[in-house]
């Protein structure tokens, strides 16, 4: 079956540390440069634009075992700036020309220095989204940070990035963006036509691979969805949250999934971050930048007053249709297990069924989790009844 072969090449993908549609598009490109990215969002249309391509470091998950960088970064930080860095230190990410860090906590912030400091061959910026989002002068704010992130790219490619080339880039993440908002909407209103490990395969693959090429997956995808012959079971639909940054093992996502319909989620929201259309008039740095602020998801790392995030949390339960949430946090992440708490109690001020967990991204065993959810659904079901 085409789908199911699409899927195990996705997961082979994710799952393995070398980076091979990397590899493969420099092989196509001797000339090419890569630029890394750590999460959650950083505006990959600006790498694009200059002919360079984006990828997304979002740590190592089970596959790698963090020994080097144990010795430079305290074990009591999350693992994804942990695994992100044992990637880097094995030479896994050799392909790398610039690792561009966003500023959202100060494990990813002293992470970056610790970068700066073991690769000196590579060149390492740190992104510095604004503190207040809401400030009349934010806007103008990130278009400076943008554009110095674009200087940087520039000296790295040699090429000017003219207005007419961020246009075209925008338009192609766009549609990407557009085309994973048509997967969510089948997660949705058909959760049996794509399981969650299938769904976050989908996204996460975006970032891993040249974006044009992704839109072609992604397209195929959709046209063969509806001729799946799924049929809807009867289990409960829920939102799960706390999948920004650290990535939970897929094989937690299975367990998951074989007791509920996850209907939506924050599972790598940065590849998502923008939700409409980026305009294509105007200035493009200043569009890119306005719909960062403006025409944006939310999380535990951006601070924005205009953006509740326990009340857009409940939102997203409402516009799922989901009877309940799994609020989830990666061990050791503050920003994360901050916002935990804050969901937790909106959602018993709302009523509405909520499973708290933690999870680490190298978590290999998972009957306890399997356990709890199981009995939380089935304790839904007679509730609902
Ligand atoms: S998992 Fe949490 S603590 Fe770690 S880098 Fe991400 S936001 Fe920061």
């Amino acid at each position: 079956m085409e789908l199911e072969r699409i899927f195990d090449d996705l997961r082979a993908l994710v799952e393995d540390p070398s980076f091979p549609a990397v590899r493969r598009w420099l092989e196509a490109n001797p000339q090419g440069k890569v630029v890394g990215h750590f999460q959650v969002f950083f505006p990959e249309e600006v790498a694009h634009a200059a002919g360079l391509l984006p990828v997304k470091i979002a740590g190592a998950g089970g596959t790698v075992q963090v020994r080097q960088a144990d010795a430079r970064i305290a074990a009591f930080v999350c693992s994804i700036v942990r695994s992100s860095l044992e990637l880097a230190l094995s030479g896994r990410l050799d392909f790398l020309s610039l690792m561009v860090v966003p500023n959202i906590c100060d494990a990813a912030r002293n992470g970056c220095g610790v970068w700066v400091r073991s690769f000196p061959q590579m060149r390492v910026e740190t992104l510095y989204h604004p503190h207040n989002a809401s400030s009349a002068h934010a806007v103008d704010y990130l278009v400076g940070e943008y554009r110095r992130i674009g200087r940087v790219i520039e000296e790295l490619s040699g090429r000017p990035i003219t207005e007419d080339a961020l246009r075209a880039s925008i338009a192609l993440f766009n549609e990407n963006r557009r085309l994973l908002r048509e997967v969510y909407r089948i997660k949705r209103e058909s959760p049996w036509l794509l399981s969650a490990v299938e769904s976050y395969l989908l996204v996460r693959s975006a970032g891993l691979m040249p974006r044009e090429e992704h839109n072609v997956l992604l397209r195929r995808v959709l046209e063969l969805l509806p001729q799946r012959p799924a049929k809807k079971q009867d289990r409960i639909r829920v939102v799960f949250e706390g999948g920004f940054c650290e990535q939970p093992p897929l094989d937690m996502l299975a367990v998951i999934q074989n007791a509920c319909y996850i209907v939506d989620d924050d599972l790598m929201i940065g590849l998502r971050w923008i939700t409409e259309d980026v305009p294509l008039d105007g200035d493009p740095w200043r569009n890119l930048a306005d719909s960062y602020l403006n025409r944006s998801s939310y999380s535990p790392v951006q601070r924005d007053p205009r953006k509740p995030k326990a009340e857009m949390l409940l939102r997203r339960i409402r516009e799922a249709g989901a009877e309940a949430a799994i609020v989830a946090a990666a061990k050791m992440c503050e920003p994360g297990l901050e916002e935990q708490v804050h969901y937790s109690r909106a959602l018993d001020g709302a009523g509405i069924p909520h499973l708290v967990m933690e999870f680490e991204e190298t978590m290999t065993v998972f009957e306890q989790v399997g356990m709890e959810v199981e009995t939380f659904a089935e304790s839904l079901l007679f509730q609902f009844a």
